[in-house]
């Protein structure tokens, strides 16, 4: 059974090749993932929509309406950091169901991921810092309605702090959230998690992946998890135009060993999403956001 990968061809909202948000990484990840073979016919599953009725589980009804009618207000898209077209709305709409389809082929098959998502600044009351709708918030709380889980673990290390995550999620006692970032990253004001480590600027691979080896066993030991979201962010890469840590392409890699060989050894499922990664060489990037497909599918 290869890696279980939820995509679409509409995660790209087709932005200028200038735009701030590269958004061009989400074909060329899949191209990434073609040539290394991990995206097989048996391997891909078609994201569909999240309807409104999941989206409002996590966000304002207010809001998802704006969103899905193309009329948010102008200040908010401005913290969006885009307008939101119909062909925005779409994919923050399809990124959402991907994750909910890769949270449950997860369950199923003990891990999976989405070639988008992480959209971890999205807040209840509206989206913020490129997020337009949070996914794995979404994702947590639609699988807790349907009893399919009562216990969900967020391990998230993208390098920016998890504060969207944290705002909706904070009074859900079912799900803990975890936030490893750059300590003077956006956002500047951050919303507590259940734990949340900061680390200086220029922490390198050792140090990075000595801190999350002692942070991981804390974790498992405790709630019985029934699954774990994981936010593969990259922009904790020193080629990273954002992030302000600087991990090579084998830290990545060792992180991703790491988080994902921790749970799959306990038999937790995990469900892995893209997260944050920014720079003006896209091949590049998309290449290290393709080092999580890599490492979960020897776990698949
Ligand atoms: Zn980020």
């Amino acid at each position: 059974m290869p890696l279980q990968i939820v995509h679409h061809p509409d995660y790209d909202a087709g932005f200028a090749t200038n735009h701030r948000f590269p958004m061009s990484k989400y074909p060329l990840l899949m191209e990434a993932l073609r040539s290394r073979g991990l995206a097989g016919p048996g391997a891909l599953n078609t994201a569909e929509p999240a309807p409104a009725p999941w989206l409002k589980l996590a966000h304002a009804a207010t809001y998802v309406d704006q969103v899905v009618s193309c009329s948010v207000p102008e200040k908010i898209e401005r913290e969006i950091g885009f307008p939101v077209g119909p062909r925005v709305s779409l994919r923050a709409q399809l990124a959402t169901g991907g994750t909910v389809a890769a949270a449950r082929l997860a369950l199923r098959y003990g891990i999976a991921c989405n070639t988008a998502g992480g959209s971890h600044h999205a807040r209840r009351a509206q989206g913020a810092g490129f997020c337009t709708f949070n996914d794995v918030a979404v994702a947590s709380l639609v699988l807790l309605e349907e009893g399919a889980v009562q216990k969900v673990l967020v391990v998230d290390l993208d390098v920016h702090q998890g504060d969207g995550t944290a705002d909706i999620l904070g009074d859900e006692p079912r799900v803990f959230t975890f936030s490893m970032h750059g300590e003077r990253n956006y956002p500047t004001r951050k919303i507590a998690s259940d734990l949340d480590v900061a680390l200086p600027d220029g922490t390198g691979d050792a140090a990075y992946v000595e801190r999350l080896d002692t942070i991981l066993p804390e974790l498992s030991t405790r709630a019985h998890w029934d699954i774990v979201f994981y936010n593969a962010g990259v922009d904790v890469h020193a080629g990273d135009r954002l992030g302000r840590l600087a991990l090579s392409d084998n830290g990545l890699r060792a992180r991703d060993e790491m988080v994902i060989g921790h749970f799959r050894a306990l038999g937790i499922p995990v469900c892995g999403v893209i997260g944050g990664g920014y720079s003006t060489d896209v091949p590049a990037l998309a290449a290290r956001h393709a080092i999580l497909f890599e490492v979960a599918s020897g776990f698949a």
